[in-house]
């Protein structure tokens, strides 16, 4: 299986890294995001709204689990879905949303191990700080993020179209 690992300086540039992201992603497809709080997973997923020109704001999901941000020019919606409360396996469909998963791209916080059995594919996105900061001086505030795609949706020319979205950007 191949990993895509990716770092970035500042909140804006994970907001970037995720709406380059989205520029190749389809309806159906399915991220779960990983990683401590504080690591970017909403700053992430708000990249992702930016990519698909959702109707926003993006923001944390905590008090409603759900939320369905709608295209503003006719493409997938956003449904962003906070998983931290939910059970050991979530149904997303007990949420009732406004929204076929088919047709939209669906982002699930806090995901992993909770969310993979309701598509045959997903794309694993695991953000976190890394420990050791090379210079403490540095006004940076880096992240690693490292995209595991799995799933027949993501074949070979999937992921290397994903790949040469994020060499490029
Ligand atoms: P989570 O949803 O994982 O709990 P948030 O996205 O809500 O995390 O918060 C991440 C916080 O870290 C924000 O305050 C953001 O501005 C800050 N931050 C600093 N550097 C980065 C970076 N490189 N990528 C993402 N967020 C960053
Ligand atoms: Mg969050």
């Amino acid at each position: 299986m191949s990993v895509l690992e990716l770092r970035t300086t500042d909140p804006e540039g994970t907001r970037l890294a995720a709406q380059v992201i989205a520029g190749v992603l389809r309806p159906g497809d399915l991220l779960v995001l990983d990683g401590p709080l504080g690591a970017g997973k909403t700053t992430f997923t708000q990249g992702l709204g930016a990519g698909l020109d959702v109707r926003g704001p993006v923001a944390s999901p905590t008090f409603v689990i759900a939320r369905v941000h709608p295209s503003l020019s006719g493409g997938p919606a956003l449904v962003h879905v906070d998983a931290y409360r939910l059970g050991g396996s979530a149904d997303l469909e007990d949420l009732d949303l406004e929204a076929d998963l088919d047709d939209a791209v669906t982002v699930v916080e806090w995901g992993r191990d909770r969310v993979e059995h309701l598509t045959s594919s997903h794309l694993l996105v695991e953000l976190e700080r890394p420990d050791q900061v090379d210079d403490p001086d540095l006004p940076e505030e880096p992240r690693t993020l490292r995209l595991t795609p799995a799933g027949p949706r993501w074949d070979e020319g999937a992921v290397t179209d994903l790949a040469r979205a994020l060499d490029a950007a």
